[in-house]
């Protein structure tokens, strides 16, 4: 296995950490074995069951428990859902399926110290495995990033520095920082993707060893569809799976490059107007892998799909009016599902999941703010 240049197809060894080629593009990582039903080691109850497909030594595994969410049925829209719970992780959201692996790789290789660029979860969750595997952490946001993700972030160890401007601003002063440290950027460094696999196959696990028909899930850099790709396509090649799922990638209209590419027709950016919406954790305006997103969206039969800031916040409304207390950027999600129900283009009878993919708990400010609610007086 070899990291491969996205510009000029150039390789390089993995025995050297990196999160970019030699051409300035991202890298990738080849297509791995996977793994047979046969291969899961059913005693461990995170991630790590499926460690025989993941392409690190499980001996320097850097981890807390993280994945094996709940996959629970609800209604949604008149049609019955499978919500996989991954906000139910050591740190609150699904970045630390990602992370467990990238970490486990980096401390494998000998790196001390890392810097990234986060609206907030993805630093939570760098500085929480940086935590427990000894590494030095310092992670860039935005100003108007929670305070919840900023004291998780700086509690967890690492040196927390806001930076004034977009997302996008935060992630130019993380490269001009890259120089000195080791920029562990889960948007660039691959290792990432390779955890977030796990998504697939436990969604496989847990539908009894089954495809869903159709995974919904938020898209800003798009880490949950290059999970759902890799994983599902290893489960494929592997005939543990007869065909792909439709992948559905939701993002805010408000910042929505993605969407604008899908229905544009192309793989590529184009530029887009944004402004801000309050799904935070998907107000990413230049994604890194354009192309490895959309390809996979459109050969499966799915779509990418846009929301109204009003939509998330009805979806916010009815996720929580059910218990499911998450933050609204996964409730984007929920109101991308809505529009595809409406349409027909999910529809009841089949097999639905929709990936919940942050908690509210860290978000309750702004929750408690757009649901115009609080207690009462006596
Ligand atoms: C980071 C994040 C996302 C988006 O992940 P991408 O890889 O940028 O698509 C979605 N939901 C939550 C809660 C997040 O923290």
């Amino acid at each position: 296995m070899q990291y491969v240049d996205s510009i000029t197809g150039a390789t390089y060894s993995l025995g050297e950490p990196r999160w970019r080629g030699d051409s300035g593009g991202h890298v990738n990582l080849g297509p791995a074995p996977g793994l047979k039903r046969g291969d899961i080691d059913g005693s461990v109850n995170s991630l790590w069951r499926y460690r025989k497909a993941l392409l690190v030594d499980a001996g320097s595994a850097v981890t807390m428990g993280e994945g094996w969410t709940p996959l629970v049925r609800a209604a949604w829209d008149g049609i019955t859902v499978d919500l996989k719970l991954d906000f139910m992780m050591p740190t609150g959201s699904f970045k630390d399926r990602g992370m467990t692996v990238m970490v486990s790789y980096l401390k494998s290789r000998g790196v001390t110290e890392v810097l990234e660029d986060s609206s907030g979860n993805a630093g939570a969750s760098l500085s929480a495995y940086c935590a427990r595997a000894g590494m030095r952490c310092r992670v860039l946001v935005p100003e108007s990033a929670s305070y919840p993700k900023i004291a998780q972030i700086a509690a967890c160890g690492a040196d927390v520095v806001t930076i004034r401007g977009s997302r996008q601003d935060v992630a130019d002063a993380a490269l001009a920082m890259s120089r000195k440290i080791f920029y562990a950027s889960h948007n660039w460094q691959p290792f990432f993707g390779e955890g977030t696999k796990t998504l697939a196959y436990e969604l496989w696990e847990q539908l009894g060893f089954r495809t869903p028909d159709s995974v919904v899930m938020p898209v800003g850099y798009g880490a949950n569809v290059l999970g759902c790709d890799r994983g599902f396509s290893e489960l494929l090649r592997n005939r543990e799976i007869q065909h792909m799922p439709r992948l559905y990638g939701v993002q805010a209209a408000n910042c929505a490059p993605y969407f604008a590419a899908f229905r544009a027709g192309v793989e590529h950016f184009v530029p887009v107007p944004v402004s801000a919406t309050v799904a935070e954790g998907i107000a990413s305006s230049k994604p890194t892998r354009m192309r490895e997103v959309l390809a996979p969206v459109r050969a499966s039969g799915g779509e990418i799909v846009a929301v109204t800031e009003d939509e998330i916040v009805r979806a916010l409304a009815g996720l929580a009016k059910r218990g499911f207390y998450v933050e609204p950027t996964s409730a984007a999600a929920a109101a991308g599902l809505s529009q595809l129900i409406a349409r027909g283009a999910i529809r009841p009878g089949e097999t639905t999941v929709l990936v919940l993919t942050g908690t509210g708990l860290k978000a309750s400010e702004s929750v408690g703010r757009l649901l115009g609610v609080g207690a009462s007086t006596q």
